[in-house]
């Protein structure tokens, strides 16, 4: 660093510079000569804070906060340097400004959006999660509320899921929906008036988008504030894969069961199992909707041949005793009987979830008839330990489908269940099974 520069803009030019680029060395030097200019600003008063964040220079950043420059500084549009980290998807620094104390509440002055709504527009669902998370346990969100954040409007109305589903932002939309988005709002001023998330995606055209609202249970017959339906708006702007899914008379999908207290209890792995087994039953059914369209779902094809051949490999024992199709990976508690994903979501959306109203009919299990209280990833039983023995290779082939994924009721299947479980049911669980099946196997495939 040259010594006796007293020209204040030449220090100025090269620690914005050095900032940007990310040279430590010469950032400490010249704030060490010259303090003050860590508070100074350029342009639209942008502060070097600002510029370390957009750029995601976190050691400069990291070493900004250690000298105790307010993490909030606003530039003119009053947007703060989390604002801009979260719009440039720098984790980092999103990070690290909020372990600095950076207020997640602030508004900017352009459409009065929050770091929440960058995130979302931008669609860094990475640095969402963890403004979101920051949410829960910051006294500023506690105090305001959780939901209410998550639901946070900005000047025109928009929430953040308005704007990950304008703009098409599929894992966003996902992760505010499972942080308790309200998936029916509708906006105030922005877009069109009283557009809801699925008149936003139907608009952008993400089918992902589309795909996740409704197996959220967003509302196919909401009206924006001009009548018009998702449906009508798809169609409008020629996204004919989401008119589809969108048109009213075509069937409705799985919708994630989540007022059910045991669904929002479920431990991270046993969600995940279930949260994929709703997808993968909705894009089955998507096929059958989108085969008279000139449409194709592109889907990655891990599922149908991959699971054939899993299939093959496992034992009877380990084959869902309802659909004898998939592998056991959800254990019911308490009576600890088990099945596959898919079975056990079908069993929890057989009453379609009403967000008005909280009461829920708790599912029973299939085999026992008592009430669930708990899900659970199942544990890979040994031989010793089963105790149904289902190992006849008559049940391998009477293999059927259970059909969740066709015919306009999403819960076609459901009748399966009712059908097998007074087969099985009767009060005994493994017993019956075990007697029932070995007696008379021929009797599932009426
Ligand atoms: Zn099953
Ligand atoms: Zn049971």
């Amino acid at each position: 660093m040259g010594q006796g520069l007293s020209c204040g803009t030449n220090d100025e030019h090269g620690l914005f510079s050095a900032v940007q680029h990310g040279d430590l060395e010469t950032v400490e030097a010249v704030l060490d000569k010259n303090p003050s200019l860590i508070h100074h600003t350029v342009y639209d008063r942008y502060s070097v804070l600002h510029v370390a964040a957009a750029n995601g220079q976190i050691e400069i950043l990291s070493m900004l906060l250690s000298r105790s420059v307010n993490p909030d500084l606003s530039n003119r549009h009053k947007q703060t340097p989390l604002m801009l980290a979260a719009m440039h998807g720098k984790i980092n620094c999103v990070q690290k400004l909020i372990e600095a104390g950076a207020n997640i509440l602030k508004f900017d002055s352009v459409n009065g959006r929050t770091c929440l709504h960058y995130a979302a527009y931008y669609g860094h669902s990475d640095c969402l999660k963890v403004i979101l998370s920051a949410a829960r346990t910051n006294h500023v969100a506690v105090s305001w509320g959780y939901s209410r954040f998550v639901n946070i409007r900005d000047g025109k109305g928009a929430t953040p899921l308005h704007l990950a589903a304008r703009q098409r932002r599929p894992e966003c939309v996902h992760a505010l929906l499972d942080s308790g988005a309200l998936v029916c709002a509708s906006t105030g001023g922005y877009g069109f008036p009283g557009s809801t998330p699925l008149h936003l995606a139907a608009r952008g055209g993400s089918l992902d988008c589309v795909r996740e609202l409704l197996a959220w249970g967003a509302d196919r017959l909401n009206r924006d504030a001009s009548g018009r339906i998702p449906y009508t708006v798809a169609l409008r702007h020629n996204h004919g894969a989401c008119a589809a899914l969108l048109n009213p008379s075509s069937a409705e999908p799985l919708v994630w069961p989540s007022p059910l207290k045991l669904i929002s209890e479920l431990n991270q792995e046993a969600k995940v199992l279930l949260e994929r087994a709703l997808m993968e039953a909705n894009r089955e059914r998507e096929k059958s909707i989108l085969k008279g369209t000139s449409f194709s779902v592109a889907s990655p094809s891990h599922s149908d041949t991959g699971t054939d051949d899993n299939v093959s490999e496992i034992s009877d024992t380990e084959l869902c005793g309802i659909c004898f199709d998939q592998v056991c990976t959800i254990e019911v508690q308490p009576c600890g009987h088990q099945m596959c994903a898919q079975c056990t979501l079908a069993l929890c959306c057989h009453n379609k979830p009403n967000p008005m109203t909280a009461t829920v009919a708790i599912p029973a299990c299939p085999f026992c008839r008592s009430s669930i209280v708990q899900l659970i990833v199942a544990k890979v039983k040994t031989e010793n330990s089963i105790e149904l023995d289902v190992n006849s290779p008559k049940l391998r082939k009477s293999r059927r489908s259970w059909n969740l994924n066709e015919g306009s009721s999403s819960f076609k299947g459901l009748g399966a269940v009712g059908s097998i479980s007074k087969i099985v049911g009767r009060g005994s669980g493994r017993i019956a099974i075990e007697n029932e099946w070995i007696d008379k196997p021929v009797g599932l495939d009426t």
